[in-house]
């Protein structure tokens, strides 16, 4: 699966994400990314000071919730498939 971004692209890129100027594909991915991976997550919390667009960030995308659902279900059964090293 190659939507999914980096840890390098999430972090560079989630100020456009909270301001919703990325494509909805880009954003759907980074918000998967951040739900699946600890790094990131901790690097958006660390960001002390939330300002109000964090609560977007931690929200769905609005276009499409139940896409969202389904390709976040799909990653995570995935990768429950394949072998932890
Ligand atoms: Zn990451």
């Amino acid at each position: 699966m190659t939507f999914l971004p980096s840890c390098h692209d999430v972090q560079t890129h989630l100020t456009e994400y909270a301001e919703g100027s990325l494509p909805f594909g880009r954003r759907l991915g980074i918000w998967i990314h951040l739900r699946l991976c600890r790094a990131c997550a901790r690097f958006l919390r660390g960001m002390k000071a939330l300002p109000e667009w964090a609560k977007r960030v931690l929200a769905p995308p609005a276009e499409a919730p139940e896409a969202a659902a389904r390709a976040l279900a799909e990653v995570q059964a995935a990768l429950s498939r394949r072998p932890r090293s």
